[in-house]
């Protein structure tokens, strides 16, 4: 779905590249709808990203039917992210459009498990280690599954 306040779906962009599998990713969840991916650049441990299958820039052009299944998803993870990284607190964030600093154009919605006091790294700035990312997807995947 698109309309005139948004720009058509790109289908070379980054994320739906790795719902194709033609880049890796640590999947943390997937149903029919929804998967759900840790983002590279964490802004803390165990920094999600939790994308619908069917392809939409943004909130600006996503089915509500894709949107409501993408929080349904969004919440599981926020509450499996407390308990995997002893967090205090979840950040969610999503941007739409370049206004909002969104930078890849499939839908995602961040999901950013917090520890009182400690503060969010800069957005994109660090690649995290890939042992690490492997370690966290394993804790998040065990906290979904409990
Ligand atoms: P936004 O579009 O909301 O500004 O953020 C895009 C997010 O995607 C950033 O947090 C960035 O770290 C993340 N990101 C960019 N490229 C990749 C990638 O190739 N794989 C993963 N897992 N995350 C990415």
């Amino acid at each position: 779905m698109s309309d005139k306040l948004t720009p058509a779906y790109d289908p070379q962009n980054i994320f739906a590249k790795i719902l194709r599998g033609e880049i890796p990713a640590f999947k943390v969840y997937e149903d029919d709808k929804v998967f759900a991916f840790l983002d590279i650049m964490p802004r803390a441990p165990g920094h999600t990203l939790v994308i619908p299958k069917a392809p939409a820039r943004n909130l600006l052009d996503i089915t509500p039917d894709d949107l409501a299944a993408v929080a349904v998803v969004a919440q599981k993870v926020a509450k499996a992210g407390l308990v995997a990284f002893e967090a205090d607190g979840v950040t969610l964030m999503q941007f739409s459009e370049p206004a909002s600093g969104q930078e890849v154009y499939h839908l995602h919605m961040h999901i950013i498990p917090r520890v009182d006091g400690v503060p969010l790294k800069p957005a994109a700035s660090i690649k995290e280690d890939m042992a690490v990312l492997a370690g966290h997807a394993e804790r998040l995947k065990a906290a979904l599954a409990a």
